[in-house]
């Protein structure tokens, strides 16, 4: 008989973008052959991951504290004679490598997000040699085929699928092209022999990811090079999946092909995450974006021709080094303009070692945190406009989970706005007409239509 693996207990913390949501499952079903299971708590674990964001300063910075309150947890599990691993995986890791030790000699390993097909063996040498380990080269290998699947996984109604890494754009406030490195695409036949797996397990929706998601260019089964679009059609063959999404897009990779599919394929959700940073020629240029606010709107005005009832969202920073109260009024114009339902807004932080960080002209803080509440009311009041807009609509709801209350079920709109509805819990991984009776700051509610029937839901041969 093969041995069972003594089961011992991971935690993982994830900082940061959905793309470190998706490291963070596939780190857990790495370490699942070691007999690792995941627990909720950090002080029941005998390895804590915490997978970090570099992208702002006080994204880096909150780790530290982390890593301090871990530092008390391992003390107080050694005093109880049981041993604790930290680990530090993400951007900080990549980032800062070797100096996390020095600032925090309680991490064991710290592995960059190029080496997670390594993390098994770097926690079985840490395990046996009590040394601290760094992995953080840009290995040649592609490490999403070198991470397994595990087959009996969790069943995700929505799934991210990371299909794109690294950026090769080098805006000038940005730190990912140098945490995650270079574009790269994972080829085709593995994206859809994964979300054929997904699939199997239940998932209905899939949300593409990448930095640069539509500049997406792998390899296909057919030996050419496939754009996100093509993917995309692909992917909407699967029967069980009936929702597609992806994220983040650069205006600049917005091709015909792929604005026209939000016409074109049903299964791609009217859902538009598109940043365009800030609103004046002046500071795009200084950013290295390499378009202008005219070009950011033709983009945004071919989309809505193909799908007019789009929902676009986007990202926005504000201070960047030189903005003027004129710079700062055009991005709130275009803000406007573009009736947003929903928008991240983020003050500028310096990042050591990006071009921008080196500026003179910094925005003293007192005025980005003003700016940032400018923008944001006006935000705010857009998104509450769009969800109320959806009141007295019908809208297919993919129910996801449990609601807040009790006998509350809660799902997505096409347009990604969280719905609840009083309902029974058979109807998760289900999508029904809701009707949208009222919005409330941060989700509709509604009824299902009546008549709705409820029935087993298609399940794949895996
Ligand atoms: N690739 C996407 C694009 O080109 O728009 C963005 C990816 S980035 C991980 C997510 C967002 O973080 C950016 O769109 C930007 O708004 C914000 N961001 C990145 N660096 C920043 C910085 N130094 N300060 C403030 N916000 C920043
Ligand atoms: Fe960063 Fe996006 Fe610019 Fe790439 S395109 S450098 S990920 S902001």
């Amino acid at each position: 008989m093969p041995k069972t693996p003594d089961i011992k207990t991971l935690h993982i913390k994830t900082f940061g973008c959905q793309m470190n949501e998706y490291d963070s499952e596939r780190m857990a079903e790495a370490l699942e052959g070691l007999g690792y299971a995941l627990v909720e708590e950090a002080a029941d674990a005998d390895l804590v991951i915490l997978n970090t964001c570099h992208i702002r300063e006080k994204a880096a910075e909150k780790v530290y504290s982390e890593l301090g309150r871990m530092r008390l947890n391992k003390e107080r599990r050694k005093r109880e004679g049981r041993d604790t691993l930290i680990a530090v995986a993400g951007c900080v890791a990549q980032a800062e490598g070797a100096e996390i030790m020095a600032r925090a000699p309680a991490v064991d390993i710290v592995v960059g997000p190029q080496s997670y097909h390594r993390l098994a063996d770097l926690v079985t040498e840490a395990t046996t040699t009590g040394h601290g380990l760094v992995a953080t080269e840009f290995s040649a290998e592609d490490k999403f085929a070198h991470l397994p699947q595990r087959p009996q996984g969790k069943r995700q109604v929505s799934a991210f699928v990371t299909v794109q890494e690294g950026c090769d754009k080098f805006c000038t406030f940005c730190v990912v092209p140098y945490t995650r490195g270079a574009e790269f695409s994972r080829p085709v036949s593995e994206i859809v022999a994964e979300v054929e797996r997904l699939a199997g397990r239940g998932a209905r929706e899939i949300t593409l990811l990448g930095q640069n998601v539509n500049a997406y260019h792998g390899v296909g089964p057919d030996g050419r090079t496939w754009t996100l679009a093509r993917l995309l059609r692909r992917l909407a063959q699967i029967p069980q999946i009936d929702r597609l999404r992806f994220t983040t897009s650069h205006p600049l990779d917005m091709d015909d092909e792929l604005i026209a599919l939000f016409g074109d394929e049903k299964k791609l959700m009217p859902y538009l995450h598109l940043p365009f940073q800030a609103g004046s020629d002046r500071i795009l240029k200084a950013m290295n974006r390499r378009h202008t606010i005219a070009e950011y709107e033709a983009v945004i005005a071919r989309v809505r021709a193909a799908r007019p009832d789009i929902a676009l969202s986007t990202d926005i920073i504000v201070g960047f080094p030189g903005e003027t109260d004129e710079d700062f009024a055009a991005t709130l114009a275009l803000a406007a303009r573009a009736r947003f339902a929903q928008a991240f807004t983020f003050k500028y932080s310096a990042r050591l070692g990006t071009p921008a960080a080196s500026r003179e002209q910094q925005v003293p803080e007192q005025v980005k945190r003003e700016r940032l509440y400018a923008l944001q009311s006006l935000i705010e009041d857009q998104r509450r406009a769009f969800d109320r807009a959806m009141v007295g609509r019908r809208l297919d709801v993919l129910f996801e989970g449990r609601g807040r209350k009790p006998g509350q079920i809660a799902g997505r709109s096409p347009y990604l706005q969280a719905v609840h509805v009083e309902g029974l819990e058979g109807l998760i991984g289900q999508i029904a007409a809701v009707d949208i009776l009222a919005a409330s700051p941060n989700s509709l509610t509604g009824v299902i239509k009546s008549g709705f029937e409820w029935h087993e839901p298609v399940q794949a041969a895996v």
